[in-house]
């Protein structure tokens, strides 16, 4: 089937989103391109919202075998920022009118974390509602598998998304690039159990990991759909040298441009497919090109997560090699990628949460 055919569906099955993510043709592609923008104009307007990122502990019980911080890489320098440090830069980040903040780390279970985590939603709830952000800001956490009465205190104390990527929806993807204690069911009980508390729930793949070919990339964006998701944040698999993936490097290396072109489309693929979740324009594409993030912005992407961890630590987040803006502060991370969202014809939607419109549809609420 030609791809303008196949763009002009209303409904996509498997073989349509295969049919896109195999484009190679550049004219095909910006076509594919053109129409994930329009529906993205269409569906969510033409706002970009800023999410802060907050990676505020890398100490990490997991040993994923494709990630940087996992628990064998002992050549890690651990840290955990202390409450009042992350509120600090939360408060900056309202300050700046980002509206959203997104709290990452390594997965911790014990108490101690836990507790921590809900105090600093707490605290940075109480301290950043204003006149411009009535309720506070939005706040985003992605600390991995818990229980759901953990994710029940956490929702009580004020976060109300979470982002839990399922990295690959094909068990037999899942099950190499993990240890046999990491399930895919048990994350998939997670997503389902977040969603049923109330979250606003993201989730999302590595693109370009060994064996994955684009039959698993349009099953992962079937799962996306079925499991009815509101946010989307995935992007290229990176080689880390200290981990157990490392013997990937030369595949990676060759793979490079195949890897970064479906990575754009599978933006595009899944908003095609899902129309109106929120999709993230995620750093690694930016680690791949200069422009990647403007890149998948024009793919159909409607978030960016601009870096508030504290640059003294920032180095020690090293989910894989090449991480861009390590040494820049917050503040020119600010300029530089208001920059980046105008150089597409697009606006940041400062002091709103945006949130996911098909989370407001699904709900039939509306944002306060
Ligand atoms: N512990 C949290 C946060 C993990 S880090 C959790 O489990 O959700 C956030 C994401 O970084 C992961 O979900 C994974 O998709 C991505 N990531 C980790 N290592 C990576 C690598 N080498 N290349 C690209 N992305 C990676």
């Amino acid at each position: 089937m030609s791809i303008t055919d196949t763009l002009k569906k209303t409904s996509f099955d498997r073989n349509d989103i295969i049919r896109l993510l195999v484009s190679t043709d550049t004219q095909e592609i910006e076509l594919i391109r053109k129409e994930a923008e329009d529906v993205l104009l269409t569906q969510c307007g033409s706002e970009v919202f800023y999410r802060g990122l907050i990676e505020f502990s890398n100490v990490c019980t997991c040993d994923c075998l494709y990630c940087g911080i996992r628990k064998s890489n002992t050549g890690v320098k651990r840290y955990t920022l202390s409450g009042n440090e992350m509120v600090s830069a939360a408060v900056w980040c309202a300050e700046q009118g980002y509206g959203s903040v997104v709290l990452q780390s390594g997965e911790r279970r014990d108490a101690h974390f836990v507790e921590l985590v809900e105090s600093v939603v707490k605290e940075i709830k109480s301290q950043t509602v204003s006149q411009v952000l009535p309720h506070g800001l939005g706040i985003t956490l992605c600390c991995g598998e818990q229980s759901s009465e953990v994710y029940k205190r956490w929702f009580s104390a004020g976060a109300h998304r979470y982002l839990l990527r399922i990295e690959s929806s094909a068990p037999e993807l899942f099950s190499t690039i993990h240890p046999p204690s990491q399930r895919l069911e048990s994350r998939i009980e997670c997503l389902r159990s977040l969603k049923e508390i109330g979250f606003q729930v993201g989730t999302g793949v590595m693109i370009g990991l060994p064996g994955q070919s684009v039959e698993h990339l349009a099953d992962d964006i079937l799962f996306f759909r079925d499991l009815d998701v509101d946010m989307i944040g995935m992007g290229p698999y990176i080689v880390h040298s200290d981990t157990p993936m490392k013997s990937h490097l030369h595949y990676y290396n060759e793979k490079k441009e195949w890897v970064f072109q479906k990575s754009l489309l599978m933006i595009a693929a899944t908003r095609l497919v899902l129309r109106d979740v929120n999709i993230a324009a995620t750093t690694a594409l930016q680690t791949m090109k200069h422009d990647g993030r403007e890149q998948g912005l024009r793919f159909g992407a409607n978030v960016i997560m601009p870096q508030l961890t504290p640059q003294e630590v920032r180095e020690n987040y090293l989910l894989y090699e090449g991480k861009p803006c390590l040494d820049e502060s917050a503040e020119q991370c600010r300029f530089c990628l208001q920059n980046r969202v105008q150089s597409v014809d697009r606006v940041v939607g400062f002091n709103k949460w945006g949130d996911s419109k098909h989370w407001t549809r699904r709900n039939l609420r509306t944002e306060p």
